[in-house]
């Protein structure tokens, strides 16, 4: 894709499935990656060995490229930490271009029961985190004055309500004015920000269906495509929306979801036949 060799990229949780297949197809075009990892023991049940191995992989793949790519380290919850992140991102790769805001968690329970705690959880990481992770790279774009890009990775949830789920819903609803706000806010200042919004996608983060024959089965069912998403198909939106060839669009989601979104209940007439 146009205008991405020699490109600097930041992409947060590029450890594992989305935001690792997005470290791998920016380097596949020629762009220089830092993967942002959070290492933390703590953070939602992946060990140390796992997130290493995503490292290695990771860098294994992009190595194969020829191109720069540094490991950065920050939880996405802490300013000074994200701060700290993109000035790293400089320092090492000479400039940041274009920022991925990927990281994201979920927490599931009946809304009236989950721990407020836990609502907080998810608001830090996928909301708050983009707002400091976008609000760091505008800071380094306006200093420049040079042209910048973000990408937030939202979800077919950013519109479609998700019941127990209800601080991953609210997080990607707020993600959609997240992004609208900034594009317009910058748009003439040369920084373009958009999203994706994936539909069901084999990563870990749905390891609760994708293991599952029966349960997968059942989320495929409700795709009209009749198949999830793998994460190198949103790698490919990611890099499409960050390059040239979408320099006219800002402010926009695209939604990458096998039709997820289109209501898949009205396939056939129900309501009005
Ligand atoms: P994943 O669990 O593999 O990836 C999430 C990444 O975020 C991990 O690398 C994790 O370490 C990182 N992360 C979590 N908390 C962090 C923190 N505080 N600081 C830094 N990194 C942190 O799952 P995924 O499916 O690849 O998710 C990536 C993004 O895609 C998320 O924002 C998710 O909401 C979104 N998404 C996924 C799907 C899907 O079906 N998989 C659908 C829609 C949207």
């Amino acid at each position: 894709m146009q205008g991405l060799t020699d490109k600097n990229v930041l992409v947060t949780g590029g450890t594992s499935g989305i935001g690792q297949a997005i470290a791998v197809r920016f380097a596949a075009e020629g762009a220089h990656v830092a993967i942002n990892y959070r290492t933390d023991i703590e953070d939602a049940g992946q060990t140390d060995e796992m997130v290493h191995e995503a490292i290695e992989e990771c860098r294994n793949q992009i190595a194969r490229h020829g191109v720069d790519h540094i490991l950065v380290q920050a939880d996405v919850t802490k300013q000074d930490q994200v701060e700290r992140m993109v000035q790293d991102v400089i320092d090492r790769l000479g400039d940041l271009d274009i920022l991925v805001n990927n990281a994201g968690i979920q927490i599931s329970g009946s809304s009236h029961e989950i721990e407020v705690d836990d609502f907080d959880k998810v608001i830090a990481v996928n909301l708050r985190g983009a707002y400091i992770g976008a609000r760091a790279a505008i800071q380094h774009f306006l200093a420049e004055e040079k042209p910048g890009v973000i990408i937030n990775v939202s979800s077919v949830h950013q519109i479609i309500p998700k019941p127990r789920f209800v601080g991953y819903s609210v997080s990607k609803g707020g993600m959609q004015n997240l992004t609208r706000t900034l594009a317009l806010e910058y748009a003439g200042r040369n920084i373009r920000v958009n999203a994706i919004g994936p539909g069901a996608t084999i990563t870990p983060i749905n390891r609760a269906w994708v293991d599952d024959p029966e349960k997968k089965e059942d989320v495929e069912q409700h795709i009209p495509m009749g198949r999830p998403g793998t994460s190198e198909e949103m790698a490919a939106t990611t890099a499409f929306l960050a390059s040239d060839e979408a320099a006219y669009i800002t402010g926009q989601t695209l939604y990458v979801d096998g039709g997820l979104t289109l209501y898949p209940d009205f396939r056939e007439a129900w309501s009005s036949e």
